[in-house]
């Protein structure tokens, strides 16, 4: 499995760099995970849009579906070279109207997922878990056909079940928007959050994303570094940051 991110700020897109998005390929399937803010001009640098073979988002929250509509025109005015006849876009339902827009005539086609059970997306096993977020948002376990396994939590504050969700993934990827002094109500997970997470999953690497606009994001790094093993690999998000499983 190699693993690009396209985009990793929370939010809006700064200093030339996009919001939440990932480009992840096995055995030759083009997966994107999350379509935010400048996701279709990074995702330029790697594929055709055409060569595509799916589309999952973890919830309709701007920053990760920014992209989401010009991606369909884009497969809408290029009804040659398409992959496939349809682009699938998988989302949750719990949403209708944005559940309805990912359906666009003749060239994409809205398909549902759920908590209740896992499904199979080419050479991908995903399964689902419901985050705390103010909009319903799921993290995803993402097995290929190698067993290796891929956790993004999407956006969400810290909660137990992520734990066992997480348990000894090969690369986990987490809402990292805030720095470990954030007090107060929160709908996403600190860097301290992060690598405590990561050490009591047992996971083999750690990715901080959905970052802050704002500070040394170094700091990121050493704040999660002390809430996990010395030895756990931690990393900050960049665009084309690519990591091969
Ligand atoms: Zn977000
Ligand atoms: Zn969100």
């Amino acid at each position: 499995m190699k693993i690009k991110v396209l985009g990793f700020y929370g939010g809006y897109p700064a200093n030339g760099d996009g919001t939440s998005s990932y480009l992840i390929q096995s055995n030759g399937f083009n997966l994107l995970l999350d379509c935010g803010s400048n996701a279709l001009n990074e995702l330029e640098q790697s594929i055709d849009p055409l060569n595509l073979d799916a589309v999952i988002l973890s919830h309709y929250h701007h920053d990760h579906t920014a992209d989401l509509g010009v991606l369909q025109y884009y497969w809408q005015l290029h009804p040659e070279g398409r992959k496939q006849p349809l682009l699938p876009i998988y989302g949750h339902t719990e949403d209708p109207l944005n559940f309805g827009s990912l359906t666009w005539d003749n060239a994409t086609i809205g398909e549902s997922y759920s908590e209740l059970s896992p499904i199979t997306v080419g050479p991908f096993k995903i399964s689902f878990l419901k985050t705390h977020h103010p909009v319903p948002a799921f993290a995803m376990r993402i097995v290929d056909e190698d067993g290796k396994v891929l956790v993004f939590t999407a956006d969400t504050s810290y909660f137990d079940k992520l734990i066992s969700f997480s348990d000894s993934a090969d690369l986990l990827i987490t809402d990292t928007n805030f720095y470990a002094n954030k007090t107060g109500l929160k709908w996403h997970m600190t860097s301290s959050e992060s690598g405590y997470l990561a050490d009591k999953a047992n996971v083999k690497q750690l990715l901080l994303s959905h970052l802050p606009q704002t500070g040394d994001l170094n700091q990121l790094v050493i704040e999660a570094q002390k809430s996990a093993s010395d030895k756990l690999p931690i990393m900050l998000a960049q665009s084309n940051k690519i990591i091969n499983l």
